[in-house]
C-alpha cells in the first residue's frame, strides 16, 4: 500500500466532456447475485423492498424488478442492459427528480 489515502474522493472522480458534471464513480462488490455469471453480479442485487434505497449509481430494471448497478452515477439519457431479463433500458429523469428506467423497443 503506497497509495495516499488523503486524495482518494479526488482521484475517484472522473471526467467526461460530455457531461455537465463530472460522475462520481463507485466501487462495486459481488453481490451473491446468481442469476448470472460470476464476472457479471457485482452489476446486479435483489431490490431489498420498503426500506431499501437506491444509490446514484443504481436505477431498477422496471420488468424484473432487480437493481442494475453501475460504476459510474447514472444520467438521464444512459443506456442500460438487464442481464437477468435481457431488457435493454434508458435512464429517464421523472418530474420529481428521482431516477429511472424505461424500457427501449
Ligand atoms: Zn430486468
Amino acid at each position: 500500500m503506497n497509495e495516499t489515502t488523503l486524495d482518494t474522493a479526488e482521484s475517484s472522480i472522473v471526467t467526461s466532456s460530455a457531461d455537465a458534471a463530472p460522475r462520481r464513480t463507485f466501487e462495486l462488490d459481488d453481490t451473491g447475485f446468481k442469476e448470472v455469471p460470476k464476472r457479471w453480479r457485482k452489476f446486479y442485487r435483489h431490490w431489498q423492498g420498503a426500506g431499501d434505497e437506491l444509490a446514484p449509481n443504481e436505477v431498477i430494471c422496471p420488468v424484473c424488478k432487480v437493481v442494475i448497478r453501475s460504476h459510474r452515477e447514472f444520467r438521464p439519457g444512459d443506456r442500460v442492459y438487464c442481464m437477468p431479463c435481457m431488457s435493454r433500458l434508458v435512464v429517464v429523469e421523472r418530474p420529481d427528480g428521482r431516477l429511472e428506467a424505461d424500457v427501449l423497443y
